[in-house]
């Protein structure tokens, strides 16, 4: 029955259009997520191209794999995320010395931004790439604006011997972040200057916004992408976004859960990104709802105080409604 949804487009009964888009782990994936409708690459972890190796990817590589996924994808965007290692993220021989406390060390982007020959290298590659699509660059756990202006500089800096090398990339390159610490949230209005998108990632604005590890079995229980902490940070992600006339997408795994579309679609998100697997099931849901009602609710469910609280009380309007 799902199959049916495919070729449907992604928008409420009052049409209200959201894109949908894969997470993308491996270029194989690429056939499958067109199957299931997805719209463009919302995330691309490209770790998985530096895992299982000797050596980091070389540019070359690196273009290889990026391009391929661009021209299958195009005409649709393909957002590729710069390395993001460290934390739960192991790499074998990637020089990643003990960590106390990887969860909040040498991570994402503070590693990229310490290691500036590979980070440059990888920027070549996806500079490079972004001459044959839609190519958007996206850099994770970005806690600081100080932290987007270095990787602006380095990119231009790579753009710059690019452009002297004769080699065609685009320019105009859109560049965004992942919001996914607590302190990004608190100054999205800042960081929606400097970016032309959010992607939240709430796979880690949860586990740092509630101090709960999102690999422990043990505090489990607390991990509650329903938790009015985490609804208010939503909003005041996406209302600085919209106040700033920037996209702002999820790329999290609560991105891919039909039961919280009325909180997504309440928040104005433009984007969701997800396993493709998942795309079906969301749109079939997003298609019987609406952004009016969506919007109530969501205003209903910031009132309340617990995330028990809220979570009954959607679900109850969602099995009213569906
Ligand atoms: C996230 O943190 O929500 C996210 C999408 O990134 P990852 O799961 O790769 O850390
Ligand atoms: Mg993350």
């Amino acid at each position: 029955e799902l199959t049916r949804y495919r070729n449907l487009s992604a928008e409420t009964t009052d049409h209200y259009e959201v894109a949908l888009r894969a997470n993308l782990e491996i270029v194989s994936e690429v056939p499958a997520a067109q199957e299931d409708g997805a719209v463009g690459i919302g995330l691309y972890r490209t770790e998985f191209l530096y895992m299982n190796c000797k050596q980091p990817p070389g540019e070359d590589q690196q273009f290889a794999a990026y391009s391929e996924i661009v021209e299958r994808i195009s005409p649709h965007p393909v957002t590729i995320r710069t390395l993001d290692v460290g934390g739960d993220k192991f790499i074998q021989d990637m020089s990643l010395e003990h960590e106390d406390n990887p969860a909040m060390g040498l991570r994402a982007i503070r590693f990229s931004l310490r290691e500036v020959d590979l980070f440059k290298v990888q920027l070549r590659a996806i500079l490079r790439a972004s001459a044959l699509g839609q190519v958007r660059i996206m850099f994770p756990m970005i806690s600081g604006v100080a932290e987007i202006r270095a990787c602006k500089r380095i990119l231009r800096t790579v753009s710059v011997e690019l452009e002297q090398e004769g080699v065609l990339f685009d320019p105009q390159v859109k560049i965004g972040i992942m919001i996914e610490t607590p302190a990004a949230v608190m100054i999205a209005p800042l960081l929606a200057k400097e970016v032309d998108f959010f992607s939240i990632g709430t796979n880690d604005l949860i586990q740092y916004c509630l101090a709960v590890d999102r690999g422990n079995e043990h505090v489990s229980y607390l991990y509650e992408p329903l938790h009015p902490a985490i609804l208010w940070a939503l909003k005041q992600v996406c209302d600085a976004a919209n106040a700033a006339g920037i996209e702002v997408g999820m790329c999290g795994e609560m991105a891919s859960e039909p039961m919280y579309l009325p909180v997504l679609i309440g928040l104005g998100l433009d984007e969701l990104s997800m396993n493709h697997a998942c795309i079906p099931r969301v749109k079939r849901v997003l298609r019987n709802l609406t952004r009016t009602e969506s919007k109530d609710m969501l205003n209903a469910l910031m009132q309340l105080s617990t995330g028990k609280e809220i979570s009954a009380h959607l679900d109850r309007e969602m099995r009213s409604r569906l």
